[in-house]
């Protein structure tokens, strides 16, 4: 059995938890069963045993009564075991999910005991325990998994199973000891212990994971050092008082404080910066930037694609017009000359800022002082490349990771818990917010319409096509097809149209992107390749094809790239009639909502945590009982006891949290204890 279910120690076993209880007085008539009955309990008597068929559908056929009627029972597995353990005219209590077989109830694999008079209807909750398949075929492996936590449970005391949680927590959210609750997950007197002791246990969960992430956090700052970015100079405050095209936010203003608070630390900074779309990350990206320049550092600044690292450099390029400031653009498709030239300017440090694709952290690119380096749209960079920034000078430069797939939360404080966070959480002033509509495919003519009064009142629209891989044909059938139509709608020379999209080359997408950018065609269409970070305020529709097949955050992300001038702006989603009832509700949610956060956390309750892009350290976001989003309060209130604690107690010496302290040691000593989960 242990191999079976890979339980290795007693506390693994004492963690196995019933995934229901079954209440023993609860029993059903065989005359009251129906279809719809998740599970029932019958007291009834053995009348026959018989095996029929052969072969594959050989299997064992009990017929029992009670006082109101005759019902089968079924083993096709297990058929030796189970016909040795059944008796005829015992008395058993049959448990399981009731069926119908023409008309008649029967029950297969049922889990089986004897009743005695002692021991029948001795515990009032009796818990059922996950199993495997090939147990669970015996039909009795959650009763000797039961018997076996209960013997466990008659032998160890308290003593055996001390509190890890400090005395004033426990007494502060009256929490149940650990001993009890344990002992109350299997074996709960009544639902109320049942209750208290899942409160508990989830408790512990969230709090653990929070010690651990945060001690992570803690090592980082005390003993990782960092550049002190000590002045305010001109870079920054020419750029600030002569340069700046706007106010800032408050949340800019906000955040800056933030990080600059980072940079004179003398730690290293490693922070997570959340903005929705168009909150205007860039500039406080720049901002940095200047400062770091000011203090005699380099920075990069890198992004996932080549037509994002142009449009981040266009934009810097423009807004740093004036200061004196060298800017460069690294990426692929940078030619043999100019990349020398940028290469030597780097080691030699007459380069301040240097923009790019992933090019930007190859080994060639030596730098002669970095200091800063922000990563935009980090999800798509794996951490082999963020650890390539760190081999690049003695002191590892601060990081700032941009990112506008909003992460909920309660996601941003168990999976990224150990970076610190900011987050953007306002849209410069002006702003409209989108108009979302969802329309079937037979709204399309006056779709196009629609587009139509929009050009003409100047704006510029996108057709957006699902591609769900690089490699698929079809997908690239669709996208040339739905061009095609496009083109038969708005001909030219009345109207132009920009395409692009993943295979065409980056000379192509960028003449394509730059036309549409600066309003010389009045059409996108593409792929989702303009997904991230393009900026064209003066384009207003969004219309997204075949809408069902995008995930949450990739609609987020697209709709995001309207809504970014002054006019009101519009996002279509065209779906096919007839669409799975998830893609109807993320629809739904689209129309509903413009907020990101909210949606993310939607994204996370459709998919699950495990599934976010982006995420790490799966085991500090998968729990046994916790759920990050349904006990968010929970893990809210273990994050702030912990750093309540971690602050007044740093090592954790005092006695009080000396349970503490053992449990992180042998945690780390015995490494086997990660590979479990
Ligand atoms: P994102 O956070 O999506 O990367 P950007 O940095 O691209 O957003 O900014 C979106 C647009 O908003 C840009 O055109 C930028 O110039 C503008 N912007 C940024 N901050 C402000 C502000 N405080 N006031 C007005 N416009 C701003
Ligand atoms: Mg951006």
């Amino acid at each position: 059995m242990r191999k079976e279910l890979s339980l290795f120690t007693v506390a693994d076993i004492l963690h196995h938890f019933p995934f229901r209880h079954i209440d023993k007085t609860k029993i059903d008539n065989i005359r009251d069963l129906n279809p719809a009955m998740e599970f029932a309990q019958v007291k009834v008597v053995l009348l026959s045993l018989n095996i029929a068929g052969s072969g594959r559908a050989k299997r064992l056929v009990g017929l029992f009564r009670d006082s109101t009627g005759i019902m089968e029972m079924v083993w096709f597995q297990g058929i030796t075991w189970v016909e040795k353990f059944l008796r005829i005219g015992t008395t058993y209590l049959a448990y399981g999910k009731p069926g119908f077989f023409l008309g008649k109830p029967q029950m297969a694999h049922p889990e089986l005991e004897t009743v005695s008079l002692e021991s029948g209807l001795k515990k009032f909750l009796e818990p059922v325990y996950p199993s495997t398949e090939k147990l669970k075929a015996r039909g009795i492996s959650g009763k000797i998994f039961s018997q076996f936590v209960d013997d466990v449970f008659n032998k160890i005391s308290s003593a055996d199973l001390p509190e890890i949680l400090p005395e004033e927590i426990i007494k502060k959210y009256k929490l149940s000891g650990r001993f009890e609750a344990l002992k109350n997950m299997h074996f709960p007197p009544t639902i109320k212990e049942f209750n208290s002791a899942v409160r508990r246990i989830k408790f512990e969960e969230l709090f653990l994971a929070q010690l651990h992430i945060q001690i992570l956090k803690q090592h980082r700052k005390l003993f990782s050092k960092g550049w002190v970015f000590e002045k305010v100079g001109n870079y920054f405050n020419s750029f600030y008082n002569n340069h700046l095209p706007f106010d800032l936010t408050g949340a800019q203003k906000k955040v800056i404080k933030e990080i600059r608070s980072d940079l004179i630390s003398g730690k290293q900074m490693n922070r997570l910066l959340q903005g929705d779309v168009g909150s205007g990350k860039t500039i406080v990206a720049l901002l940095c930037m200047l400062l770091a320049a000011d203090n005699g550092f380099q920075s990069i600044l890198m992004a996932p694609t080549e037509i994002l690292a142009i449009q981040h450099f266009n934009a810097i390029a423009e807004l740093t017009e004036g200061i004196n400031i060298n800017v460069k653009l690294l990426t692929g498709s940078v030619k043999a000359k100019e990349r020398k030239k940028i290469l030597d300017e780097a080691a030699s440090g007459d380069l301040n800022i240097l923009v790019g694709t992933h090019a930007v952290i190859e080994d060639k690119v030596q730098m002669k002082n970095i200091g800063f380096a922000v990563i935009d749209e980090q999800h798509k960079f794996g951490v082999a490349q963020r650890a390539a920034l760190w081999k690049k000078n003695v002191i590892p430069p601060h990081v700032l990771v941009m990112t506008a797939t909003p992460i909920p939360r309660t996601l941003a404080l168990t999976a990224y818990g150990d970076l610190d966070y900011s987050v953007l959480d306002e849209l410069p002033p002006g702003r409209k917010p989108v108009t979302t509509i969802h329309r079937h495919e037979s709204a399309r003519s006056q779709i196009m319409d629609f587009i139509k009064s929009q050009i003409k009142e100047g704006r510029q629209a996108y057709l957006i096509y699902p591609l769900i891989e690089e490699s698929s044909k079809l997908d690239y059938e669709n996208l040339m097809k739905g061009y095609e139509e496009v083109k038969s709608y708005f001909p030219e020379p009345k109207y132009w149209i920009s395409m692009v999209h993943g295979k065409m080359t980056p000379e192509l997408k960028e003449t394509n992107m730059q036309r549409f950018v600066e309003n010389d065609t009045h059409i996108m269409v593409g792929t989702t390749v303009i997904e991230v970070g393009i900026n064209v305020p003066n384009a207003t529709v969004m219309v997204i094809e075949s809408a069902e097949k995008f995930g949450l955050s990739q609609l987020h992300q697209l709709r995001g790239r309207v809504g970014r001038g002054a006019e009101q702006s519009y996002c279509i989603l065209l779906s096919g009639q007839k669409v799975s009832q998830e893609a109807k509700e993320r629809l739904g949610i689209m129309v509903e909502t413009n907020d990101g956060f909210k949606i993310a956390e939607k994204d996370l309750e459709l998919r699950g945590p495990g599934d976010i892009q982006g995420t790490r350290q799966s085991g500090t976001i998968n729990f046994k009982l916790a759920n990050i989003l349904a006990d968010r309060i929970i893990l809210e209130t273990a994050r702030d006891e912990v750093e309540n604690i971690l602050k007044i107690d740093p090592t954790l010496e005092s006695a009080e949290h000396l349970p503490l302290k053992i449990y992180l040691d042998n945690f780390k000593k015995n490494s086997d204890w990660s590979k479990i989960s």
